[in-house]
């Protein structure tokens, strides 16, 4: 033991020393190998350990328990000795009663007879001496029998004593065997253990060795390595003078690189103020260019739109088609009335195979000019059933203008959202009867005034016309479902009412340049005609001449209107009609319009088709003359729209020549500043 408790001394100062300097060294991998198997069988030797103390511990006890039931054994034998003893004693006390008992027998026997006669008392004596003997004999048996009980408890613990007495001679056995092992194993420990620590020892020394080499490398090179540290010292100390120094060589470059950087700020500065001037100059430009193209398109367009042939149209001769079209020229529409062909010459047919997108797209780039402040008004017109609100408004799963409009509003004017800040508002209105309705109101039923602005801009506005102001197209959508509530919620036969009524989108956006704090304001207005069928004609009487004369009297204004705009009238009668007067800032001056002809292309109708075909040439065929002229021209019959024949109506078919106005005539100041300037001022209005 004294010698294992010095090398596991030994050891513990092996493993306190420092890890060897040579990390690489095959020994030192070895040595941590052995120290590992050392410990693991260090490990080992306590659990052996602790096994054997826990069998100690364990036959320690079963040597208790032997030595208990040992005790407890010779106590049962004491006992039942004493027992056996007293229990001999009895019997040998009641045999010799007994014997006394049949010695006496005779004088009893006699003192019986003699005592039977005599007495009952003896009987009773005699009786109650054999119930006794009885009872002795009993308690003899009983005796006997506990006797035997004994015996056999004895004879059990005999053997249950040679039980336990075998067991603990094969715990001893067992106990001796693991003894035997554990020193076998303890043995072999020591041993493996001596053999790991002399390793460890000889590698220890092969390393120290190293390690004390190694130490004399390092001892020269500290040698040499002083000079170097001495010159590295001096370098040091050129550097902290050098840095004493540097405040004032950074204050100097600070300087004059703060001047560089002016310099740079203000170049930058004059660049931008050159871009900002070459980009307004390019907004002008485009503004120009725009117009230009507008101008060469012309400021009034008349297209058509033929529908397709429905159910509604029956069948039979009446139904049959009575439009074509020109294969190689799409502005072309030839009508067959009765009988006869006549051929009409627009801006664009679109034939019934005409997509809602396809007439979209030619109406886009006017929607679009409303972004840059232009007033744009887009008509739908033709007889009741003839396509007008399907144009304009269209079904839910294939919208019209109205709603592809602000779509395609929203969409731009999210892609100029980093430069321009734009607002849009939409408000929805009717004309029947000449009166007008706000149709997104709380009182659908009041009737709307149109006043001057009374800040003497000559603008026209309507009090209590309601405008909400749409961010997506589900806002449009609320604000058409409101509309069209108002609208059903009041007539009770929608249809017939609204094909008496002018409907009116009227969409404003306003924008604010970012960088120049150019202001502009556009309105897009969206108006689904009341039907252009001649009702007067077919004799109606009462509330029906009423309408149709209204009607008749806002389609012919309207007319008025746009021939004296084409021809540069110096007069416009914008005030002959409600409708007119509402839209006189956006049919004046810049404005663009859009006039959509709507064709139904069945016989029965030909006859209205005729007269709306003439109204859409008459509209554009308006010449824009030079300004002599624009004082000749006589207005349309407010009776007949339709009958009106232009004083200085130039012969068909030279309606498209003249569309292309001649130069000079629409060459206008740019319309941006006339948007933001109502009051005459010359320059932009900044934000
Ligand atoms: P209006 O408004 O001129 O009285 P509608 O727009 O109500 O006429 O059109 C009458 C019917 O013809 C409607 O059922 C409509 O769906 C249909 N219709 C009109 N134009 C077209 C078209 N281009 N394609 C398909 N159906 C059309
Ligand atoms: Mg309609």
């Amino acid at each position: 033991m004294v010698e294992n408790e010095r090398l596991r001394q030994e050891l513990q100062e092996l493993r306190a020393q420092p890890a060897a300097p040579c990390p690489g060294c095959e020994h030192s991998q070895e040595s941590t190998q052995l120290r590992d198997k050392l410990s693991q069988l260090q490990l080992e030797v306590a659990e052996n350990k602790g096994m054997l103390s826990e069998l100690n511990l364990e036959v320690q006890q079963k040597t208790d328990r032997l030595a208990e039931v040992e005790l407890r054994l010779k106590d049962c034998l004491a006992e039942k000795a004493q027992e056996e003893e007293r229990l001999s004693r009895r019997l040998r006390d009641s045999h010799e009663t007994i014997a006394s008992l049949r010695a006496q027998s005779p004088p009893v026997k006699y003192v019986i007879k003699t005592v039977e006669v005599e007495s009952s008392k003896t009987k009773q004596a005699l009786s109650e001496s054999q119930a006794r003997n009885q009872h002795l004999q009993e308690q003899v048996a009983m005796q006997r029998q506990v006797l035997k009980e004994m015996e056999q408890q004895l004879h059990s613990s005999h053997q249950l004593t040679a039980q336990l007495r075998a067991q603990i001679a094969m715990y001893e056995a067992e106990l001796e065997r693991a003894h035997g092992q554990m020193l076998e194993e303890m043995q072999s420990l020591e041993e493996d253990k001596n053999r790991a620590i002399e390793e460890a020892f000889a590698r220890a020394q092969v390393e120290m060795k190293a390690v004390h080499e190694n130490l004399a490398g390092v001892r020269t090179n500290l040698l040499t390595l002083q000079p170097a540290l001495r010159t590295l010292t001096n370098d040091y100390n050129g550097l902290k003078r050098q840095v004493r120094g540097f405040p004032m060589l950074l204050q100097e470059a600070l300087r004059s690189v703060k001047a560089e950087i002016g310099q740079a700020i203000e170049e930058v500065n004059n660049n931008n103020q050159e871009l900002l001037r070459k980009y307004r100059r390019e907004l002008q430009l485009r503004k120009k260019c725009h117009n230009e193209l507008v101008r060469l398109k012309g400021n009034i367009r008349v297209i058509a739109r033929v529908r397709p042939v429905t159910k509604e149209d029956g069948e039979g001769p009446e139904a049959t088609n009575a439009v074509t079209f020109d294969p190689d020229d799409d502005s072309i529409i030839h009508l067959l009335h009765k009988g006869k062909p006549v051929s009409f010459e627009l801006d664009k047919v679109f034939s019934p195979g005409a997509s809602q997108q396809d007439v979209f797209q030619e109406v886009q780039a006017l929607i679009t000019s409303c972004i840059d402040g232009f007033n744009v008004c887009i008509f739908a017109y033709g007889q009741t059933g003839a396509g007008k609100t399907y144009t304009m408004e269209g079904t839910p799963e294939n919208p019209g203008i109205n709603q592809r409009a602000l779509q395609l509003l929203f969409s731009e004017v999210q892609e100029k959202a980093s430069d321009w800040q734009y607002t849009i508002t939409v408000s929805a209105a009717e004309i029947y009867n000449e009166v007008l309705r706000d149709l997104l109101g709380r009182e659908p039923q009041e009737k709307l005034e149109i006043r001057l602005c009374p800040d003497g801009s000559g603008q026209l506005y309507v009090p209590g016309l309601t405008e909400f102001q749409v961010q997506s197209v589900e806002d449009i959508n609320k604000v058409f479902e409101f509309g069209h509530t108002n609208r059903t919620t009041e007539f009770t036969n929608l249809n017939e009412h609204s094909s008496r009524s002018h409907a009116l989108l009227i969409v404003t956006v306003r924008g604010v340049d970012c960088s120049t704090g150019l202001r502009t304001i556009g309105k897009l207005n969206l108006v689904d005609l009341a039907g252009s069928e001649r009702v007067g004609k077919s004799g109606a009487e009462g509330h029906r001449l009423r309408e149709a004369q209204h009607i008749n009297k806002s389609l012919s204004a309207l007319g008025d209107v746009i021939a004296a705009l084409r021809s540069r009238q110096g007069h416009v009668p914008f005030r002959n009609s409600k409708l007119t007067y509402l839209l006189q800032d956006s049919l004046s001056g810049d404005s663009k319009t859009l006039m959509v002809v709507q064709v139904s292309p069945v016989e029965k109708n030909a006859s209205e088709t005729l007269y709306s075909l003439k109204f859409a040439e008459r509209v554009r065929s308006v010449e824009l003359g030079p300004g002599s002229r624009r004082t000749e021209l006589g207005s349309w019959s407010s009776q007949e729209h339709l009958e009106w024949e232009p004083a200085c109506q130039t012969p068909q078919p030279s309606a498209r020549a003249h569309s292309a106005p001649t130069s000079g005539t629409s060459s206008r100041p740019g319309s941006i500043r006339r948007k933001l300037q109502p009051s005459g001022r010359s320059r932009p209005v900044p934000v």
